[in-house]
Parts: structure tokens; C-alpha cells; sequence
């Protein structure tokens, strides 16, 4: 999960409804058409989501800035629970939260040195969105992991070669996987900024919607 920047003109259909058709359009242009909690391109599979519930906060249905697009995988486990997740108009929060990978042990780890009770809830669902809910992961799930680990791979692949001396042949394909349309860039951030060398050689490209 990334800082997102949502455009400063409202679309007219919100008038009108939440999901009007220009409304989908924009969210999906300011968000580089990826969902916004996991990071995977959308396609076709999308939603509109509102950040606080329309549940618990009915004012706020057709508000601009509460609107964001998720897949659908992510905007069912959301659902009303997770009302307090921080905001990514407001947050760096790739620079809040860690996103790593335990490979060996399958499954994702979510950190941070900030303990306040909205960064808390943000870890509480990301971990279930890549872990499952109990750390046993359901068909779906296991597929959603399968499909994020298969694509972090490359990237891993991409920045260990480099590591080993190949910094010529690998240096386009980072900068290509690091721009701001490509996948899971929360998880690119942690793997670039946790090597000194990859920082010092790929930091300007990390300023994604700053
Ligand atoms: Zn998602």
C-alpha cells in the first residue's frame, strides 16, 4: 500500500452516484488503475470502495475523498471491520508500515515503529489480505498469495542479479518494475530501502505520488 494522490477535480456523475462511470474512471487514472489496499492491476475486476463504510458513515458515501477503487478480493475483506485504516491521501504509507516477505515460512510481515491505533488496524488487514485469517489460507487466498509471490519474484530476481555485479544488464528492468504503474510497490520499497547499496543506486525512483 502506497501514498496516493486523487485528482484535485471532482467528476460531475458523483453528483448523481458513487460509482457513476466517470467517477470509476478518474479513481482508476489517480490510482494507476491498481487496487489501492493490495496493489494488483484491476482489469476489469473492481469496485468502488469507500474508505470509512457506508455503513457506519453514511455522509460520506458521495464523498470525493473518501472514495477509492479495490478489487473485489480486497473490498469483501474490508467490508464494514476496518473503518480506521489509515488514509493514503494523507500517509507515506509505504514509509509507515514495512511490507516484507518470509519466503520460507509462505507468509507476509507487516511492521512499523507506529503504534497508533489506525496503523495498527492497516496491519491488522493487510496481514489478512496476504496471510488469510488465521494464517490458513483458503483456496482464494492461497491463489492471491500464489499470484503476488510469483510476481515479487521477479522483482527479488531482478534485484539480487544486479547485487551479484550484472548492474548493467538489470538496472532497466528495476527501474522499469519500480515505476509508479507497476505492482506491489509497498513490498519494492522495504527490498530497496533495506540495502544500502540499492538505496543509494535507486532512491529517486521511489518518490511514488509524493
Ligand atoms: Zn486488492
Amino acid at each position: 500500500m502506497i501514498r496516493i494522490k486523487k485528482s484535485l477535480e471532482i467528476p460531475l456523475g458523483l453528483d448523481t452516484k458513487y460509482n457513476a462511470e466517470d467517477v470509476c474512471k478518474q479513481i482508476l487514472e489517480d490510482q494507476y488503475e491498481k487496487c489501492y489496499l493490495c496493489e494488483r492491476y484491476l482489469g476489469t475486476d473492481y469496485q468502488v470502495d469507500h474508505l470509512r463504510s457506508q455503513a457506519n458513515y453514511p455522509l460520506l458515501v458521495k464523498e470525493w475523498s473518501n472514495l477509492f477503487i479495490a478489487c473485489s478480493y480486497c473490498n469483501g475483506k474490508k467490508g464494514v471491520s476496518f473503518d480506521g485504516i489509515l488514509n493514503p491521501c494523507l500517509h507515506n504509507i509505504e514509509e509507515i508500515i514495512e511490507h516484507s516477505v518470509l519466503f520460507m515460512e509462505k507468509k507476509v510481515v507487516f511492521n512499523s515503529s507506529q503504534l497508533s491505533k489506525e496503523v495498527r488496524q492497516t496491519i491488522q488487514l493487510l496481514t489478512i489480505l496476504f496471510n488469510g485469517k488465521n494464517g490458513l489460507r483458503t483456496c482464494r487466498e492461497q491463489r492471491f498469495y500464489d499470484e503476488f509471490i510469483r510476481k515479487i519474484n521477479v522483482f527479488q530476481y531482478a534485484v539480487d542479479e544486479y547485487m551479484l555485479g550484472k548492474k548493467e544488464e538489470y538496472r532497466p528492468m528495476i527501474e522499469e518494475l519500480l515505476d509508479i504503474h507497476g505492482e506491489y510497490l509497498g513490498f519494492k520499497h522495504l527490498i530497496i530501502c533495506g540495502n544500502p547499496v540499492l538505496k543509494k543506486d535507486f532512491e529517486e525512483f521511489l518518490g511514488w505520488n509524493k
